[in-house]
């Protein structure tokens, strides 16, 4: 069984725990430097990726993170998380991570619209798949290395490139958990080419 991480600073840690489980992995709560060294992948969850920054600062786990994924293990960024793992962001200088080729908006849905429910035609994972938005991000350019995964009303929500993959949405809020184990299959990949 693989095992996969859920980094556990802030946000909806719970519910992509929970996922993992459904989805025939073993989840690890991910909290410090060290737990990154007994997980196979790691979700980076919803939350606030301001406050998830400082907290990373704080505990010293920007650099180990970004050797994790220069060492080429999974990540799944969603929605804060996709913030996280983006190289660059509209309206700052500096990303955060920055290991994924994609640029990103946050809170890019109106203010009046705080959070919805939309069903997402994703590539290769599902027609209808039950996506949950909350003040979530959109990415506003990919790389050309990064396939876009899903657009809704003509933004994109979900993009890979490589080990790498990225949702504007939760999709752990659901008991729908085709998203969650299209990550668990891209994790058992990556561990059967190393073998
Ligand atoms: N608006 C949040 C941010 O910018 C993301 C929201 C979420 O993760 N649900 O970090």
């Amino acid at each position: 069984m693989v095992k996969i991480g859920v980094l556990a600073l802030q946000g909806a840690v719970r519910e992509h725990i929970n996922s993992i489980e459904a989805s025939g992995a073993q989840a690890v709560v991910v909290k410090r430097t060290e737990d990154l060294a007994e997980i196979d992948g790691l979700i980076l969850p919803g939350g606030e990726s301001t406050t998830m920054r400082r907290l990373l600062d704080l505990y010293g786990m920007m650099e180990p993170l970004r050797a994790f994924a220069k060492a080429g293990n999974p990540m799944f960024g969603t929605c804060a998380g996709l913030i996280l793992l983006a190289d660059s962001l509209v309206g700052y200088d500096q990303p955060h991570i920055g290991v994924m080729n994609v640029t990103v908006e946050r809170n890019s849905f109106g203010r009046q619209v705080d959070s919805f429910e939309a069903p997402l035609s994703i590539k290769g994972i599902a027609d209808d798949f039950p996506a949950v938005f909350i003040r979530a991000p959109h990415i506003t350019e990919v790389g050309p290395k990064t396939d876009v995964l899903c657009e809704h009303n003509g933004r994109i929500v979900m993009a890979q490139q490589g080990q790498f993959l990225g949702c504007s949405f939760h999709p752990e809020l659901t008991d729908d958990h085709r998203v969650t184990a299209y990550f668990v299959h891209l994790v058992e990949n990556y561990i059967k080419q190393k073998a």
